[in-house]
């Protein structure tokens, strides 16, 4: 292991966006990977859809652009939609090149092609996947291909806690960002590394709500890192809540693919009605937003914990090849899906805001990059089209890469302040660590969760500003832990999503506030955006 702590480039974060982007710069000079778990795991690890571009004949760069800006609800950056589009199926050509294997089928005469799966939005088959385990073969892919660049060093568990500014360490002109102080999780020790250019790639913030399809790694600490540090953080009212998770006692956060759906999925109620067409015309196949509000009414209409997503009238054969993943979980918990349809609710599952960003990663504060679910390029606008964030991510990531390769880059810098750490060592605190992280989850599922007013809002925000005093009051006298620190970020993203909820005054795509149920042309085309006070 590398005991050196001073690199050419600092990767935050091991899912798709980092790791692009540190094979990109590999050649480049000396990289290190920092990530918070083992090297796998992400929310790219679990992706399930798949990788929207446009490879068939029968689809054109065209109507992905519409079905994005579609989706986007007029919030999307054109241009950007646009680039990421026409980009994609070249940065889709390189991760086959690397070794990644899509899903194929027979198109006749002993000829194969991709299997395009199909997804709520989408106008056309345009999901390239690997089976119902997309983002696990990304993963495989692209650290297989890590292993074999001697000049990148993977630090797993290793947790970022914060970036280290010339403005943090009271330097005159422009912010530019440092290095980053970084807890090592065996040795409880903190290092302090500098490079001479530092990304985010630290995924999104499911976490924040008591249910989502997320793992545990996604507490939002790319967002909360750059907003202390001063960059803008843009459009995170903007939280997509996946229609569909698994909805059993045991099962913590799985994701029934929205692939079920469009491979002919039905929603119904309990009873067994359908009730999708009462809602869109797309019925099953609507945008998320729609189908998780309507799942969301449903459940207050009849008092039940779950809705039923039936898709029983396929061939067992082909649901089993297909969703393998989903078949074999679904059986662990005892649910057959071949014969009887799978208990869903709706899961906080995507960021679509995040650090404000150009579409080639730059942020505010010079040296600091982000990419992937941590940045807000304006793809997205105020819902993302689904499987079009994996894509986002390879695209910004390369285009990140290649701007910082082509430009002249300061020196690594030197000298940077050890971290001060606080001594003491509470066991009475650690319930206080779990209990707020408890109370924040829950008040942000119950306050600021699909469907909002400007009173549960406004409660949410009381709440969470007292639960932040409490952490502040001891986070700099007690040992860092990554408890503690994931309290911290998620304390300061719930702040940013209620802050930024309350700014804008209307219902727009993901948001939709009961006070203004209707769009605003005043907000129209309108970032939220917010920096640090
Ligand atoms: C269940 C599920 C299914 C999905 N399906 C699809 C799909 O089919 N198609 C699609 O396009 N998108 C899908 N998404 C969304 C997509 O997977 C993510 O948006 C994308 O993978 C994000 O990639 P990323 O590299 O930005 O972040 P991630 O893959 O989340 O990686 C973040 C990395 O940062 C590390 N990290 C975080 N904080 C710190 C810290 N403080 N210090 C050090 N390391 C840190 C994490 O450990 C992790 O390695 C899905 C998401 C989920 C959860």
């Amino acid at each position: 292991m590398d005991q050196r702590t001073e690199f050419d480039f600092i990767v935050l974060g091991s899912g798709v966006a980092g790791l692009t982007f540190a094979l990109k710069v590999a050649p480049h000079g000396r990289v290190a990977i920092i990530t918070k778990k083992n090297r796998a795991e992400s929310n790219t690890n679990y992706a399930q859809g798949g990788i929207a571009a446009v490879t068939s004949k029968e689809d054109s760069f065209e109507l992905h652009v519409r079905d994005t800006l579609e989706a986007g609800a007029g919030l999307c950056k054109e241009d950007v939609v646009r680039t990421i589009v026409e980009e994609g199926p070249a940065r889709v050509a390189e991760l086959v090149d690397l070794g990644m294997r899509f899903s194929e089928r027979e198109s006749g005469q002993g000829q194969r092609e991709l299997d395009l799966g199909r997804e709520g939005g989408h106008s056309k088959r345009r999901i390239l996947h690997a089976k119902d385990v997309t983002g696990r073969e990304i993963e495989r892919a692209l650290l297989s291909a890590v292993a074999a660049r001697p000049s990148i060093t993977i630090f797993e568990n290793h947790f970022a806690i914060d970036l280290i500014t010339t403005e943090k360490l009271g330097f005159g002109g422009p912010n530019r960002c440092l290095g980053v102080y970084v807890l090592d999780k065996r040795t409880q020790r903190v290092k302090t590394f500098a490079a001479r250019t530092i990304l985010l790639a630290t995924g999104g913030c499911g976490k924040v709500y008591l249910y989502t399809t997320n793992p545990d790694i996604a507490t939002g600490d790319g967002v909360a890192m750059a907003y202390r540090a001063g960059a803008a953080v843009a459009n995170m009212e903007f939280i997509q809540f996946h229609p569909t998770c698994l909805y059993h006692p045991k099962a913590k956060s799985f994701l029934i693919s929205e692939a079920v759906r469009g491979e002919g999925g039905v929603l119904k109620s309990i009873d067994g009605a359908e009730f999708m067409e009462k809602h869109h015309p797309l019925k099953s196949l609507a945008p998320r937003d729609v189908v998780a509000r309507a799942i969301d009414s449903e459940m207050k209409r009849s008092g039940a914990e779950h809705v039923l997503l039936d898709i029983t009238h396929k061939p067992a054969p082909f649901l089993i090849e297909r969703f393998p993943n989903i078949y074999n979980t679904c059986r662990q918990f005892g649910i057959d899906m071949t014969k009887e349809p799978i208990p869903v609710v709706p899961a906080a599952h995507y960021q679509c805001g995040g650090v404000l960003t150009t579409i080639d990663g730059e942020t505010e504060i010079a040296g600091l990059h982000a990419v992937g679910e941590a940045a807000c390029t304006g793809l997205h606008g105020a819902n993302r089209l689904a499987s079009n964030s994996l894509l986002e991510a390879l695209v910004c990531a390369h285009r990140a890469a290649t701007k910082i390769t082509s430009e002249p880059l300061p020196e690594i810098p030197q000298g940077l302040p050890a971290w001060r750490s606080g001594h003491a060592s509470n066991a009475d605190e650690l319930v206080v660590v779990s209990h707020n992280w408890d109370e924040i989850r829950r008040v942000m599922w119950d306050y600021v969760g699909i469907v909002r007013t400007n009173k549960r809002l406004q409660r949410a925000r009381a709440r969470i500003a007292n639960l932040q005093a409490e952490i502040v009051e001891y986070y700099w006298d007690f040992i860092v832990t990554s408890d503690l620190l994931e309290l911290r970020n998620i304390a300061t993203v719930a702040e940013i999503i209620i802050s930024s909820a309350l700014e804008r005054k209307e219902s727009r795509g993901l948001h939709y506030n009961l006070d203004y149920p209707e769009p605003s042309a005043e907000w129209a085309q309108r970032d939220t955006i917010l920096r640090r006070p």
